[in-house]
């Protein structure tokens, strides 16, 4: 058995704010963020000492499990399935215990993604399994944001997140502070914050929205002029696709900002014909030379419809290894972009943070009031449609 609750619970509500300067309104030069150099898969983590020597791979452990492995084997060796199977077998076990339900995002490990997630999908989808759930604990395995989002929309539920410092390049760009002073410098123009910011920021805010309804979220309000905060790059697609002017800040992902024109060019050339799909916090210019740019949500819905055997995904490297299962017909062509805060979570940490009940989201009920208004006005718009 487990034990209940610990007493050192941490309270991550203070959330993480941005060292940057108040600019009013204009787009900034790149330089929001410092890219770590993309990680090799944590197998240091994965085998450091938190794994319960108890967990070996048995028959039973194989019995258990043998459904999760041909989900993955393009993705994850035999030799090193054989230290995940035990504790995906555990996590499955527990979770049943705890009456938890595992939210992954589609950026999780395959292992994670395949092994142990109840529901997998991008932010809004995942918010709104969030609000949905009767389970007593939810475990997101995703970054703090979402899972702080998780805790706004389903106060009553224990929400848990296996590493704390699962941040967001994005979510840090902004601070409370620099909204309030742009809400001086445009008074009047309703603020739209994507979900990639703390509940601070959402609380400051007049709607949210994600990638899958940013361009909905903007029309929905019925005005000439929004400010979009914090991520440029999606500002800058949605004003394109849109005729209401946008004021943007100058967030950026870390993952996303990297892929260029140049080697988009250099993939086709290497492999003609190829459908090319990206992400919109991509800059302008590689989503111009993309054959389709949506939500993760949005690119998995295209790939049913894709009009070549081998994709290019733009954007991070395990969207890729996720859908191959779904879709052998297709060869995935992987620039490998990985989000270092993504890969922060490991099914050694998700168990953990089921048998020790930790890290538990926190939000301030003030916070948590103004954020929700902003998060149920984006919820009732829905997503964009998507032309396939
Ligand atoms: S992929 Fe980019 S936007 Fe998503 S969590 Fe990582 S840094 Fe943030």
């Amino acid at each position: 058995m487990y034990p209940a609750l610990p007493a050192d619970r941490r309270d991550p509500s203070a959330g993480s704010i941005g060292n940057f300067p108040a600019v009013f309104g204009f787009i900034l030069d790149a330089g929001s963020a410092t890219f770590t150099p993309a990680l090799k898969r944590g197998r240091k983590n994965r085998l450091g000492g938190t794994v319960p020597q108890t967990l070996q791979y048995r028959d039973s452990v194989a019995w258990l499990t043998e459904h999760v492995y041909p989900k993955i084997r393009d993705s994850v060796p035999r030799f090193e399935w054989e230290l995940h199977a035990p504790l995906i077998a555990e996590i499955n076990h527990l979770k049943r215990e705890r009456n938890a339900v595992i939210l992954g995002h589609n950026y999780m490990l395959p292992e994670i993604f395949h092994g142990i997630a109840d529901f997998t999908g991008d932010s809004l989808a995942l918010s709104e399994r969030a609000r949905e759930t009767d389970a007593e604990i939810i475990v997101f395995c995703g970054v703090h944001f979402m899972a702080e989002t998780a805790k706004i929309l389903n106060p009553s539920r224990t929400v848990l997140i296996p590493d704390l410092d699962a941040g967001c390049s994005l979510s840090e760009s902004i601070s409370p502070e620099d909204v309030r002073l742009l809400k001086q410098r445009y008074p009047g123009i309703p603020v739209v914050t994507y979900m990639n910011t703390p509940a601070a920021i959402k609380a400051e805010s007049d709607v949210c929205c994600t990638s899958a309804n940013a361009r909905s979220v903007v029309e929905s309000l019925g005005t000439d002029t929004v400010i979009f905060l914090p991520d440029e790059y999606l500002a800058r697609n949605v004003a394109a696709e849109t005729d209401v002017k946008v004021i943007a800040w100058s967030g950026r992902c870390i993952v996303h900002e990297r892929f260029t024109v140049d080697e988009i060019h250099a993939y086709r050339e290497q492999y003609p014909g190829i459908e090319v799909i990206a992400h919109p916090e991509c800059s302008p210019e590689v989503c111009e030379e993309a054959d389709f740019v949506g939500s993760t949500s949005g690119m998995i819905g295209h790939l049913d419809h894709a009009r070549s055997n081998q994709v290019i995904m733009v954007t991070e490297c395990s969207m890729s290894d996720n859908v191959q299962e779904a879709h052998p017909e297709l060869q995935f062509v992987k620039p490998c972009s990985l989000c270092p805060h993504m890969k922060k979570i490991s099914l050694e940490k998700t168990l953990d943070s089921l048998r020790e009940l930790r890290y538990e989201i926190e939000v301030a009920p003030e916070i948590r009031q103004r954020a929700l208004r902003a998060l149920e006005r984006m919820l009732e718009v829905g997503r964009d449609r998507v032309a396939a």
